[in-house]
């Protein structure tokens, strides 16, 4: 029998957990997953906290991509909830839909801002129709699809919120974010005459019964079943390079030292710490790339529910969060019935206050906002507790495709190196194309293909990936 070769994993989140699933499926691959937290699942987890089961931020499952939809049923069984999408956006005290709804528009903005909007749509409809050069910018492109006045209103502070001077943002952040490309589409969407599709708009989604982080715990299960190795708390020490490339992972779990045969890294942990493991000097171009932190703040609040949505956009400046998330929208039974829990999500960088604040002074800053916007009375939240992930939301630039170009140079110089998921590959994507990534990966490396040969198809695929909300 052929030797198994053996592939070590860093990084246990889903797209870590996903290429070790799908390459096992394949066989003929020994694989172990170095996970530095004690659990596996990475963003996509959920922790419990005063009776709830809480999820990293509004979690759901939802695909595009061909297979993906039937992996993510075969995986959980009848674990699995349909749910009917519920979100909009909160602006000047009102609840306006998202997709934009011609009369719902009309309420919430008044006549003066409905005519200035339509005319926007509708001068960018013409441009759009006479054909104008390719948008190099987040603003051009989101001023094409949505007119100037809603880019403007709605899409330009929210940007501002989550990743700062929209001015300065390459337009793949808002062709990732918005599938639809043409204003004339989105005007006839918003008239009412024509639908949205499933490309464009997630109408039901699924949900996991058990909270989302189900869906890490499945592919972990499947992964030990098919006799795959996963340590958490494992703290990597060292990528040796013998010959330029990493025939041993070496790290530490419970205090003990142990070292495992290589013959293919993969890599999902961000670029940043792999550069240093790998210890390939400086300067680096990684530096150059500037990931966003996000902050995740739950208030306990003594009421049965709070929203009707799911989740809610909050575009305006003076509210310090970008999103509300109600885990109860989701599943009733998630949380303790006389009381709810939102979660407050907002992004930053290392040096903002947003970030070095204590977590008391955020939960307490989240609570005032969250009262001043009328949802609760500030005498109804008895509790709060805070999450951070560190370089979580990748920010494109205007130079990021020469950046990442020349990161993902510096890491082809390390043969049988392959960089996935998310902070693995710089990548703004969902759980659904981390999912996909494993799969491509697995293929790849079962049919004898060399790592860069794989990063190439990945780097592909990744470029044509869409959020679908
Ligand atoms: C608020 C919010 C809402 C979202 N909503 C959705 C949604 O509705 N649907 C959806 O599909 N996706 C959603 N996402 C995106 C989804 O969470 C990500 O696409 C996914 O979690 C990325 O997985 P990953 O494995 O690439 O990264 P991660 O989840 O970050 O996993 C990386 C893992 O590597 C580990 N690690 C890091 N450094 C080291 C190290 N040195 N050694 C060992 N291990 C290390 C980390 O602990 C972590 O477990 C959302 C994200 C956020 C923040």
């Amino acid at each position: 029998m052929a030797q198994k070769k053996n592939v070590v994993v860093l990084g246990g989140g889903v797209a870590g957990l996903a290429v070790a699933y799908y390459l096992l499926k394949s066989g003929g691959f020994s694989v172990t997953v170095l996970e530095r937290e004690p659990v596996t699942g990475g963003v996509c987890g959920s922790f419990e906290h005063d009776g709830f089961v809480l999820d990293y931020g509004a979690h759901k499952m939802y695909s595009v991509i061909p297979g993906v939809m039937d992996e993510f049923r075969d995986l959980m069984g009848s674990g699995l909830l349909e749910v009917r999408k519920k979100n909009r956006i909160y602006l000047r005290g009102r609840l306006l839909d998202y997709p934009l709804k011609l009369g719902n528009v009309l309420a919430v903005l008044g006549a003066k801002d409905f005519l200035r909007l339509g005319l926007g749509y509708a001068w960018s409809s013409l441009k759009g129709l006479l054909g104008s050069p390719a948008a190099r910018s987040y603003e051009d492109y989101m001023q094409r699809v949505f007119g100037s006045a809603a880019y403007a209103l709605i899409f330009r502070p929210l940007a501002d919120k989550v990743w700062g001077e929209p001015a300065t943002l390459h337009s793949e952040m808002g062709r990732t974010r918005v599938p639809s490309s043409n204003a004339l589409e989105v005007a006839l969407k918003l008239l009412g005459l024509k639908k949205e599709t499933s490309a464009t708009n997630a109408e039901y989604f699924l949900y996991p019964a058990a909270g989302f982080r189900a869906f890490p715990d499945a592919l972990a299960r499947e992964i030990v079943r098919k006799r795959g190795v996963i340590y958490t708390n494992a703290r990597i020490a060292a990528l040796p390079l013998v010959n330029g490339r990493v025939s041993a992972v070496k790290f530490t779990v419970d205090g003990q030292e142990r070292e495992l045969p290589c013959d293919t890294l993969v890599s999902t942990i961000p670029l940043k710490s792999l550069d240093r493991l790998l210890g390939l000097g400086r300067p680096s171009p990684v530096d150059k790339l500037q990931p966003r932190h996000v902050v995740l703040v739950y208030l306990v609040i003594n009421k049965p529910l709070v929203l009707q949505d799911q989740w809610l956009f909050f575009p305006e400046e003076k509210y310090i969060f970008s999103r509300i998330f109600e885990q109860k929208q989701m599943l009733a039974a998630l949380g303790a019935p006389e009381r709810t829990v939102i979660c407050c999500d907002f992004t930053c960088d290392a040096a903002s206050p947003k970030w070095t604040a204590a977590d008391t002074a955020l939960a307490s800053r989240c609570a005032d906002d969250l009262a001043a916007a009328g949802f609760v009375q500030r005498g109804d939240i008895t509790g709060s507790v805070v999450r951070r992930f560190t370089d979580f939301y990748p920010r494109y630039d205007l130079r990021y495709q020469e950046t990442l170009g020349q990161v993902f140079d510096r890491f082809a110089g390390v043969p049988d190196l392959v960089l996935t998921g998310r902070l693995g590959m710089y990548n703004y994507n969902n759980a659904d194309h981390c999912l996909d990534m494993g799969r491509v990966v697995a293929e790849g490396l079962y049919a004898g293909r060399p790592a860069a040969e794989v990063m190439a198809t990945l780097k592909e695929r990744a470029a044509g990936y869409r959020i679908v909300d």
